[in-house]
């Protein structure tokens, strides 16, 4: 997979290109990310790409012409299915968009600045704008890695053992389990017996109906789609939540 970035500051990208799970990707050519400046698609002598909005108010506004002058450059760019703007009125970053993105052959990532990107830009130049929460950063460039991160880790060949994948909250909709590791006992906190019996079928259930307790008590608005077994395990935990007497009563 290709991904191309815009911002007005690359060096932003250089580290966490470089480490751990995103730069073996890298390395390894399962993926290629180029980031580009859209101060090279100026010409004036200050490299302009900001500019006061019409209208008047706060801040600067970055400008159209360079960045569809970048998006154009790119060599491909007749076959770019999807020109993403990164904005916090965008659709948010769920497990699903991530896996979406993740089927396409490459990305265009474009970061704002200042108060933000001419509208023409989403207009005009973007498929998709998208957020990473309902909060307000001063740039794309930490959006743009987030959703880099994220859809590597969809990529075949990034994450060598793809159960730990599919046991990551949301990729089947539900929270992840909790984990553990040795030493069993730490400070009068033992770790679950049953994840030390090596019975896997015990333990993948353990692990499912965990998953579902927390997501029950976290996040219940992501329960709506489970199935037929999940809903046994949550009717299980709602009996011992209500203790025996209730237990006894249905
Ligand atoms: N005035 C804009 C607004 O209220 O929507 C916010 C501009 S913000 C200071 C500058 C840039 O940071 C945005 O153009 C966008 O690229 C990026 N940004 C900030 N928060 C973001 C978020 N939650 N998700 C994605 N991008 C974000």
């Amino acid at each position: 997979m290709r991904i191309d970035v815009l911002s007005i500051f690359p060096e932003l990208f250089e580290a966490p290109l470089q480490v751990s799970l995103l730069g073996k990707a890298i390395e390894q050519g399962i993926l290629t990310v180029s980031v580009t400046d859209p101060r090279e698609f100026t010409s004036d002598r200050h490299r302009t790409v900001d500019d006061a909005p019409f209208g008047g108010g706060a801040g600067m506004v970055m400008k159209c012409e360079p960045l569809f002058a970048a998006v154009e450059s790119l060599s491909d760019r007749n076959s770019l299915r999807r020109v993403i703007l990164l904005s916090p009125r965008g659709q948010p970053l769920t497990q699903r968009v991530v896996r979406e993105l993740a089927a396409e052959p490459d990305l265009v990532l474009i970061c704002g600045r200042y108060e933000g990107v001419d509208e023409r830009v989403s207009q005009a130049l973007c498929t998709d704008e998208i957020s990473v929460g309902d909060y307000v950063l001063s740039g794309g460039e930490l959006p743009a890695l987030i959703v880099i991160e994220a859809v590597s880790r969809m990529l075949p060949g990034v994450i060598g053992d793809w159960e730990s994948v599919e046991t990551d909250s949301f990729y089947d909709g539900i929270l992840g389990p909790p984990q553990y590791t040795r030493p069993p006992v730490f400070r009068d906190l033992a770790a679950p017996q049953v994840l030390r019996d090596g019975n896997h079928a015990a333990i993948r259930r353990w692990r499912r109906k965990e998953a579902l307790r927390i997501t029950r008590e976290r996040r219940p608005d992501l329960l709506g789609a489970c199935g037929e077994d999940d809903r046994a395990l949550l009717k299980e935990i709602e009996q011992e939540e209500a203790g025996p007497e209730k237990e006894v009563e249905s």
